[in-house]
């Protein structure tokens, strides 16, 4: 089985809809001769930069996420942006339960469990977060920490529907710390996401869903980290902002 590689930058509340123009014109113009296509790319856009960052990609290989959604279509959610609202402003993708929002804005995975099935409900591509704290790897229970996450966020939602689900492996600990999980830390627990994703539905499904690791990922480790098995790609908070490390990033050797 062969998993494209997935490189997603998350460019959390930075980025007007001029800024994202000139960056993603920018990114194109850098991987214009360099861009190979055995990769892809998305962007996760502010919800007022989303139209201007789609016009921007339109003919380019960059599709562009949104970094949130409510699961209801429309009503009395003051504040809130529904899938419907995401796809017409041109996104195709959500990331859903970043560590960010469940920790500052009170995500939690039931919640989490509905944006997904929203996300596939209005066929938006999900990205769905996981990650434990220092606190949880500390005391061994990284592990029991993201069965958990994985079983609440997923419950009740079955394949094939699942299919195009994305997961993001984000240790809290290693998240804008400049901290990066080692190569061997990520492979070991997207590993363990692997085999619950196979225990839990099949083998089939488990083997083809992408898991992408996120926290502190720079031009310089991302070879490393894409060199593991059960690694098909990164998430990218800081080293996104700048089209020249992002296009490292996304060319990075294979
Ligand atoms: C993120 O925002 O998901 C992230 C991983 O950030 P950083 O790359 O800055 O650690």
């Amino acid at each position: 089985m062969t998993r494209k590689p997935l490189l997603i930058g998350n460019w959390k509340m930075f980025k007007t809809s001029q800024e994202a123009n000139e960056f993603i014109n920018e990114l194109r113009r850098q991987l214009a001769t360099s861009f190979q296509d055995d990769r892809e790319v998305t962007l996760g856009v502010p919800f007022p930069s989303l139209e201007a960052a789609a016009q921007a990609a339109v003919g380019s290989p960059i599709t562009i996420a949104a970094q949130n959604l409510h699961w209801e279509a429309e009503g009395a959610f003051t504040g809130e942006v529904s899938g419907p609202m995401l796809t017409a402003a041109g996104a195709r993708a959500v990331i859903i339960g970043h560590s960010e929002r469940r920790q500052l804005f009170g995500d939690t995975n039931e919640w989490i469990n509905k944006k997904l099935s929203a996300a596939l409900k209005y066929s938006l591509t999900p990205i769905l977060c996981l990650g434990e704290t220092w606190e949880d790897r500390k005391t061994g229970r990284a592990f029991e920490l993201l069965g958990r996450q994985l079983a609440e966020a997923l419950s009740g939602l079955t394949t094939p529907t699942l299919v195009p689900l994305v997961i993001a492996y984000e240790p809290v600990w290693a998240i804008g710390t400049g901290q990066t999980a080692t190569p061997k830390t990520a492979q070991e627990t997207h590993a363990f996401i692997r085999q619950w994703l196979t225990a839990h539905y099949d083998h089939s499904f488990a083997n083809a869903v992408r898991l992408l690791y996120g926290g502190s990922v720079k031009p310089d480790n991302v070879a490393q980290l894409m060199d593991q098995t059960d690694i098909d790609g990164a998430l990218v908070g800081g080293a996104s902002l700048k089209p020249d490390s992002f296009a490292r990033i996304i060319n990075f050797d294979r």
